[in-house]
């Protein structure tokens, strides 16, 4: 029996609140979601019965810490339906998979010349690492643009990849637009110039289907963080012949197999890349998280938020004066938008004073916001426990924010 997604609001604690003497209405997912109670309290299990450093001790609690660790990549592996498990390997969230990649990659297969393709679309987090990357390389940074629509042009893409690229990192879905990217498309693309494929989950993994080996990704990424599970615990995926051919990214422990003073030789996957203490309980947290989402039929939690998108897109477009940006066939769990004449941060304060949390500015994301010529938008963003009344409180409080300013 799959779980009731009206019944989603109850398990998360932090819902019940007021803010500013006002019920919260939380539209501010995109930068992190809320927990359910289910998550919270595996943090504070583990810490109450379990707490023990993983993989060296031979303790019963470091055992059974290990087992619970363990067990939460094996439940990563099984949602994003990796093929093995080592082929999951936890950081600390979607930044430093991003640049676990980067510097790993850069340093074993990018040449002075060599090309790497990101798109107009991606998070600074997904573009930095890499014009970094090919500044210390010496290599070309290429972008590619989105267009009036938001949406990346795949003709255009197609003629961007040649014999010097050597990598291409793309969003599933942006964090300011939520365009959907056609990840399976660009992937096909590439892959026919033998060229590997960097995608960007964090926006995507907990909204829409997602499936690593049907989509055929050879590295995907995404934080707990923002699909209920705890900060701090990330995750990088990659397919097992491109972990084994890529050197380590942070040393120390647990990575190695044998020191001597002369030389090193590494762990196994995953360990290679899993330098020092882990984030153990946080792992444990999403293991959780990912169980508590697995309750809700993903077709029908898809279908659920996009008719939600759907219906507070529709009511915003009936504001007057109202910009919503980008129109992409596919979008994804966030609204974009501005008032002719009212600063984003103003109303991301004002809505706040309402008990409206949203997030104002760019995003972390301003190559998308000089494209569009604007210093930022208001960005609303769902999760499975919004609902239409929280948009409808949204467009409410943008309409009374529009009356007494313009008064
Ligand atoms: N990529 C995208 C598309 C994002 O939306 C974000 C965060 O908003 C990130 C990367 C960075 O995630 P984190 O800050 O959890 O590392």
């Amino acid at each position: 029996m799959t779980k009731d997604i009206h019944s989603a609001r109850a398990d998360f604690p932090i819902l019940k609140q007021s803010v500013n003497d006002h019920p919260l209405v939380y539209l501010d997912n995109a930068a992190t979601t809320q927990k359910p109670q289910v998550a919270i309290d595996a943090l504070v299990d583990y810490y109450t019965r379990l707490n023990a450093n993983i993989h060296r001790g031979n303790h019963s609690l470091a055992v059974q810490a290990t087992e619970a660790y363990e067990g939460a990549r094996r439940k990563v592996a099984g949602y994003i339906n990796a093929e093995r498990n080592h082929e999951v390997i936890f950081t600390r969230g979607t930044t430093e998979s991003v640049n676990l990649l980067a510097y790993t990659y850069g340093e074993k297969f990018v040449q002075a010349g060599d090309e790497v393709i990101v798109t107009q679309l991606e998070h600074h987090s997904n573009y930095v690492p890499w014009q970094q990357m090919c500044l210390r390389r010496r290599a070309t940074f290429r972008i590619l643009p989105f267009n009036e629509h938001g949406e990346l042009d795949l003709a255009l893409f197609e003629r961007m990849l040649n014999e010097k690229t050597r990598l291409v990192a793309v969003n599933h879905v942006s964090n300011s637009l939520g365009t959907v990217n056609p990840v399976e498309e660009i992937i096909r693309l590439a892959h026919a110039h033998e060229v590997p494929v960097l995608v960007d989950a964090a926006q995507s993994v907990q909204h829409i289907a997602h499936d690593v080996q049907s989509m055929d990704a050879d590295f995907y990424v995404f934080s707990g963080h923002k699909m209920y599970g705890p900060m701090g615990i990330g995750i990088f995926y990659g397919k097992e012949k491109w972990l084994e051919a890529l050197p380590p990214f942070l040393s120390g422990g647990e990575m190695i197999d044998n020191v001597t003073p002369e030389k090193v030789t590494f762990n196994v996957l995953p360990y290679k890349f899993e330098a020092g203490t882990p984030n153990v309980a946080q792992a444990i947290g999403l293991g959780v998280a990912i169980d508590y989402l697995k309750q809700f039929d993903p077709l029908e939690l898809q279908n659920y938020e996009e008719d939600l998108l759907t219906y507070g897109l529709n009511l915003l477009a009936e504001i007057p004066d109202l910009v919503i940006y980008g129109s992409p066939s596919h979008r994804s769990g966030i609204l974009p938008f501005n008032v002719n004449g009212i600063q984003h941060y103003d109303m991301g304060v004002l809505l706040d004073t309402m008990g409206i949390a949203v997030r104002t500015g760019q995003h972390c994301t301003q190559p998308i916001m000089d494209a569009l010529h604007i210093s930022g938008t208001v960005r609303a963003s769902l999760a499975l426990y919004n609902s239409r009344e929280d948009l409808e409180k949204l467009a409410d409080g943008v309409r009374r924010i529009i009356k007494m300013l313009k008064r």
